[in-house]
């Protein structure tokens, strides 16, 4: 990427959104970012305040939005199942009227446009690990289904942005993603049990721990993410984002005990509707256009990671929605 480009980052003091701003920063260039902190937080772009290339407005991108820039980071969107179902019609319209709105801006400015697309567009797979050729298996009138039609609908509205109007679009399909800068309360796997194997409370198993998960660490996902931007226009996806190496959630449980050496028992609730049984991403494609490939094994990457819920445990440092 060519140092002093422009970046609007919508979404920009989410989880992901926060670790990209940081990047761009980094590599030399302009940040606006976007958001209505519906699940994040300033505390998460509090560091980058400073930096005078770095600029933040307080807008839901289900509203139009009239700025200029050269590239779009389209990562507006709540991502955890507790967050994404508190609101399921705002899900819905952010994925679709915020796409929407985000491709039309990028038409009038003749943006480059990126869509945090997910792996829950493959739903409950049927194949394993999955594949960008694979359609899918989702409920359409799910619990699940506000964030995963959304998205899908969101990856079809991309792809005719494209075709009709020739936009540079670049799609990629996220697989779970772990790291500092999560909410605490988020409902995610990773940070619910670190948090409670932190407070020595019970490890909510959901199900009998057998479904799986692949993790990948935050700073190798966003090493993707440049990459992709930076790839040829012809190359426009989708395409898979995660780390490959499959863990039965069961087993994420005694890692994260192990690691944190807490005394917390294992707590078996009902497993969620529509509960994808196993999620591994295939990222061959990745590998061979983008000379991508996550290179940070899960005990590397969760120890930063529990560091980081020690540290806002400890100050008693709030976190979102507490
Ligand atoms: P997050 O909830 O931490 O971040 C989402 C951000 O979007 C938050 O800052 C939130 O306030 C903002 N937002 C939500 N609705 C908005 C709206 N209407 N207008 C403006 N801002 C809005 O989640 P995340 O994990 O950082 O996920 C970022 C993106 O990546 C999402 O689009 C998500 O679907 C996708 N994704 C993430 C993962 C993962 O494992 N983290 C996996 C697959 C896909
Ligand atoms: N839009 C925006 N900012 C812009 C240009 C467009 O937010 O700079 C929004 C606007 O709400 C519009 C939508 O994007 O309805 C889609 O724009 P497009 O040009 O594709 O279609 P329009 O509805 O304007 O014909
Ligand atoms: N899960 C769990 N206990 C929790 C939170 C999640 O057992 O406290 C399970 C959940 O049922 C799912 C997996 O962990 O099978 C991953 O859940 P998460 O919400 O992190 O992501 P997603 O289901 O969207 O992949």
């Amino acid at each position: 990427m060519n140092q002093g480009q422009h970046f609007l980052v919508t979404g920009g003091a989410g989880f992901l959104g926060s670790h990209l701003c940081k990047r761009l920063l980094d590599l030399g260039h302009e940040v606006l970012c976007i958001d209505n902190y519906y699940t994040g937080m300033k505390a998460n772009i509090l560091e980058l305040m400073d930096n005078p290339y770095f600029e933040i407005m307080r807008h839901d991108i289900t509203f139009p939005l009239y700025v200029e820039t050269d590239n779009i980071f389209n990562l507006a969107c709540p991502a955890s199942p507790i967050h994404y179902q508190f609101d399921p019609v705002q899900t819905t319209k952010t994925s679709v009227h915020g796409a929407i709105n985000m491709l039309g801006l990028a038409k009038r400015v003749k943006a480059k446009i990126f869509q945090a697309s997910t792996s829950e567009v493959y739903g409950d797979p049927k194949i394993h690990p999955q594949e960008e050729s694979y359609w899918g298996n989702v409920n359409p009138i799910g619990l699940r289904a506000c964030y995963d039609e959304g998205k899908r609908c969101a990856e079809t509205l991309f792809f005719d942005y494209h075709r009709q109007h020739g936009l540079k679009i670049k799609v990629a399909r996220i697989f779970n993603t772990y790291g500092p800068n999560m909410a605490m309360n988020d409902g995610r796997v990773v940070s619910n049990f670190i948090v409670q194997a932190l407070k020595n409370e019970p490890i909510t198993l959901y199900g009998d721990g057998s479904q799986t998960r692949s993790f990948c660490y935050v700073d190798d996902l966003i090493d993707a993410f440049v990459k992709t931007m930076d790839s040829p226009d012809e190359f426009i996806g989708p395409v898979n984002l995660g780390n490959p190496k499959e863990f039965s959630i069961k087993n994420l449980a005694e890692i994260i005990k192990d690691m944190t050496g807490s005394s917390s028992k294992i707590k078996y609730n009902p497993l969620p509707e529509n509960d994808p049984c196993q999620r591994k991403p295939d990222i061959s494609l990745a590998k061979r256009k983008l000379k991508w490939t996550p290179s940070t094994p899960l005990e590397v990457g969760l120890k930063p990671t529990i560091e980081y819920f020690e540290k806002i445990l400890s100050k008693g440092i709030k976190n979102n929605h507490q």
